[in-house]
């Protein structure tokens, strides 16, 4: 390692700027969402299975819940345009405009060249987390989901019930798709539950005992038409590992519900994005 150069101190000192200033974001009509939820009527109710899969289809204008039920357990959420899997979620893109973990207010957008609201926040039982000494926090979008290749690289051992096998599973069932193809629409997920950050001496990526309860839920607006397949994570509530059968695992419960009759008014979903994509030439 080199010697620090002189003024080594004073860069270090330099302050950080946003890099996003959400300020210049869209602003979600929260209230107009929050008027449409307070009527909103049970539609469809879908149970995921420990260390399974499934998926489910939200219209663009209704809510969804992902609910703890049983015990503590962490999911593992992608989205999709429900009629085009070539637009989905974005987790980097997410993070960068609204931080590591997202709630309340707070939305997941989507792919190039669309980047676009794909599903707002309205209500997170676990928004009093907030940031704990460690620096973790709730409903990441750092980590990408527990997949089999890396357990290959770093046990020698295949295990087939990682969330990206199980989404992979659920899509190619739900589409009619080889499992060879849907594989390449799994992409890095929400992680819904999940207690994680980076440690502050090494910048590891770790996660804890997720503080979810049986009755906590995360619940969205789909801004879009959207497909989404949830995985309940072989990591239970990812306390120790994840990737292999020994942790303790509970369903998750979806739940979709629509609106309060004429709550949305004249509220319609997002347009893609403006860039013309001409790239310069
Ligand atoms: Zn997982």
């Amino acid at each position: 390692m080199r010697q620090p150069p002189l003024d080594a101190q004073a860069r270090r000192d330099v302050k950080p700027v946003i890099c996003y200033p959400v300020e210049s974001l869209p602003v979600p009509d929260m209230k107009r969402y929050r008027n449409a939820r307070t009527g909103m009527e049970l539609k469809e109710r879908i149970v995921v299975p420990p260390r399974d899969a499934c998926t489910y289809n939200v219209p663009a204008g209704h809510f969804f819940r992902i609910i703890c039920e049983g015990g503590s357990q962490v999911g593992d959420l992608n989205l999709w345009n429900a009629n085009d899997l070539t637009e989905k979620f974005y987790s980097g893109k997410t993070r960068a405009l609204h931080g590591t973990h997202i709630t309340t207010g707070e939305r997941m957008w989507s792919s190039f060249p669309y980047l676009r609201p794909m599903a707002t926040v309205t209500d997170d039982t676990l928004d009093w987390y907030g940031i704990d000494a460690f620096g973790g926090s709730v409903h990441d979008v750092i980590g990408t989901r527990c997949d089999p290749y890396t357990g290959q690289l770093l046990s020698g051992h295949d295990y087939h019930h990682c969330c990206h096998s199980n989404l992979t599973r659920a899509l190619a069932d739900h589409c009619g798709l080889p499992l060879s193809e849907a594989e390449t629409h799994v992409h890095d997920v929400l992680n819904v539950f999940m207690c994680t950050g980076f440690s502050r001496d090494s910048g590891q990526y770790f996660m804890k005992a997720s503080p979810v309860r049986p009755g906590d839920y995360i619940e969205f607006f789909a801004e879009i038409d959207l497909l989404g397949a949830l995985s309940a994570c072989p990591g239970g509530d990812c306390s120790s590992e994840h990737s292999s059968d020994t942790a303790a695992c509970y369903p998750l419960v979806v739940e979709v519900y629509s609106p309060e009759d004429g709550a949305l008014g004249d509220w319609k979903s997002p347009a893609f994005n403006a860039y013309s994509r001409s790239h310069g030439r």
